[in-house]
């Protein structure tokens, strides 16, 4: 299965805040939101689909 451009751009965004928080805290995830505020509609295509990527 293909990812979507805008599922890259999530996993593109999600490494970045890793840059600042190696964790998924809650500061994380406030991060990656601040960035991309529909972040929860791609993170849940990616749990159900998968991109053969572990992030
Ligand atoms: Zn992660």
């Amino acid at each position: 299965m293909m990812a979507q451009p805008k599922i890259i751009d999530y996993m593109i965004v999600h490494e970045l805040c890793h840059l600042h928080q190696k964790n998924h805290s809650d500061a994380f995830w406030n991060e990656v939101d601040k960035v991309m505020p529909d972040y929860r509609e791609r993170k849940s295509w990616l749990k159900k689909h998968g991109a053969g990527l572990d992030l």
